[in-house]
């Protein structure tokens, strides 16, 4: 973690309820830890919030790289650098909404990697991913 200083004040708070407020403070009262790696997925926690975040491997093509690490780090800060988006709660759901241009989108993120596996795999390679994979 990078220990940027943030407390409860400067969670955006509009629209939450006295229970979502409390959420998001017991959140910021915790350090995020890792649970468990799988192969597409890690599993954090950071006080009563569970994140599912996508690991950054070495082998991303830059822009990739750059915008995975931005979304993890975004959602275990609650806060996003590159658009300025907060984390919020809304009747108990936890979610961090990027600004349309924001790289941390997951349109964003979904182009990004399927522009990484079609140069991996060209669309008239026979062992490419299979037919919908893509789409
Ligand atoms: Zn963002």
């Amino acid at each position: 973690m990078t220990g940027r200083g943030r407390d409860a004040a400067t969670y955006e708070r509009r629209g939450a309820t006295e229970s979502d407020r409390g959420f998001l403070a017991e959140v910021d009262r915790h350090q995020p830890e890792l649970v468990r790696e799988e192969r597409y997925t890690e599993t954090w926690q950071r006080g009563p919030l569970t994140l599912i975040l996508p690991p950054v491997r070495e082998w991303y093509p830059p822009e990739l790289k750059a915008a995975t690490q931005l979304g993890r780090q975004s959602a275990m800060d609650g806060h996003c650098t590159a658009c300025g988006a907060y984390s919020r709660a809304t009747d108990g759901e936890w979610y961090m909404k990027h600004e349309d241009t924001c790289m941390a989108t997951d349109d964003a993120l979904d182009m990004l990697i399927n522009e990484a596996t079609l140069k991996m795999f060209p669309a008239d390679d026979p062992d490419g991913p299979p037919p919908g994979l893509l789409d």
